[in-house]
């Protein structure tokens, strides 16, 4: 069992810059979860006042039940992985895995059976004798992680441990630690700024912002749900697409950009849940993968007329960009769907996908 529950922790720093402010998480057992958001929102922190290596300035914070807010690092039960990986240089891997259990006095022939387990599961078997310099930068990280695997920890903190590998590796160490988790059974807290990573490795996310909490959930919720306009462009690339505009009394969406300004009638299906914004400014938004090419012109669809004013391959799909009033829109589709000349397309865009935020608050108001 490691549950680990967060109650309205914050961190100011000397000299008053506050970091982190009423954080409150609440941490299952065996659960992986990913604290995402923007350089600077204060996830690191957090994960640091987890692990014990700052102070928590508000708020108490739980590791199975205990009160953890005074006790030191080596006591908290926790092992963490480190971005730059901190290995040491004059070690061999296999003494590197075993520094921690040796300090803490274990017998040789634990250390030897648990350094065994790890590298077996890390496939670093035949690495033991190698020093930190004669390995790949992927090869270091899994040392890195076998040092906490070794610990048998009651929780794992990951921060942002695949950040300093290339585009290739970091895909396949995503799946190599979503493996570990399978495998090891145990509550993982992992820190990234990469929504691709928090995407696919989270049993659930919170997403910071400022140092605020702005939404917890499931991968799926957030990204089908954001709770506002910053989560809703934080999560999913390319990201969603906004357009500023005010919902009229006449059942259309009017949208306004330099001087020019044209009206579309919403679908009634979505006219229900936002009549009560009449005349409200707004934020309307929709993914990329909500747009439709269509042939023809149909007034009982959210429809767009546009130029495709660039064409991306990206491999299974293309992502092409159009202008709602100027502005530029981006669409997914499949490379199927792009035949036919660029000139004056019509873009259907799906109802059921809208999103409307609230411009001033930025909050979800559909
Ligand atoms: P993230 O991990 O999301 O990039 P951090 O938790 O590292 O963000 O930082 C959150 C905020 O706290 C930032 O504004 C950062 O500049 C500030 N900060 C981080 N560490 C310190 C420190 N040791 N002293 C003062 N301010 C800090």
């Amino acid at each position: 069992m490691a549950e680990v529950k967060l109650i309205n922790i914050g961190k100011t720093y000397d000299g008053g810059n506050v970091a982190v402010s009423e954080v409150n998480i609440e941490i299952h057992d065996k659960e992986f979860l990913v604290l995402v958001g923007p350089s600077g929102c204060g996830k690191s922190t957090t994960l640091r006042m987890i692990a014990g290596l700052e102070d928590i300035s508000f708020g108490e914070l739980y590791i199975d039940g205990k009160l953890m807010n005074n006790i030191p690092p080596s006591e908290r039960d926790i092992a963490m992985v480190f971005q730059n990986y901190a290995l040491y240089p004059h070690m061999t891997v296999f003494e590197n895995m075993a520094f921690g259990l040796k300090i803490r006095k274990y017998k040789k022939s634990e250390i030897e059976e648990r350094v065994h387990y790890a590298s077996d599961i890390l496939e670093l078997k035949d690495l033991l004798h190698r020093r930190p310099k004669e390995l790949s930068g992927g090869q270091r990280q899994r040392v890195a992680v076998g040092r906490a695997i070794v610990r048998k920890p009651k929780v794992f903190l990951f921060d942002e441990p695949l950040s300093n590998l290339d585009a290739k590796l970091r895909v396949q160490m995503r799946t190599e630690i979503s493996k570990l988790h399978s495998r090891l059974n145990s509550t993982m807290i992992y820190v990234t700024h990469d929504q691709t990573e928090a995407m696919t490795l989270g049993d659930r996310i919170v997403l910071m912002k400022d140092g605020f909490i702005q939404q917890i959930d499931t991968p799926l919720n957030i990204y089908n749900y954001p709770l506002n306009s910053f989560v809703a462009g934080f999560i999913g690339s390319p990201s969603m697409n906004f357009i500023e505009g005010t919902i009229k009394n006449n059942g259309a969406l009017r949208f306004i950009s330099d001087d020019k300004s044209m009206n579309i009638p919403i679908p009634n299906i979505i006219l229900q849940h936002i009549e009560k914004c009449v005349d409200r400014e707004i934020i309307f938004g929709f993914r990329p993968e909500s747009v439709q090419l269509s042939e023809v012109n149909d007034k009982s669809e959210f429809q767009f007329q546009s130029d495709i004013i660039l064409v991306e391959p990206m491999g299974f799909e293309i992502a092409i960009y159009f202008l709602i009033n100027g502005k530029h829109m981006t669409a997914r589709l499949a490379q199927s769907e792009i035949s036919g000349n660029y000139k004056n397309r019509k873009f259907n865009i799906l109802p059921n996908k809208f999103h409307f935020f609230d411009k001033e608050s930025g909050l979800k108001i559909y």
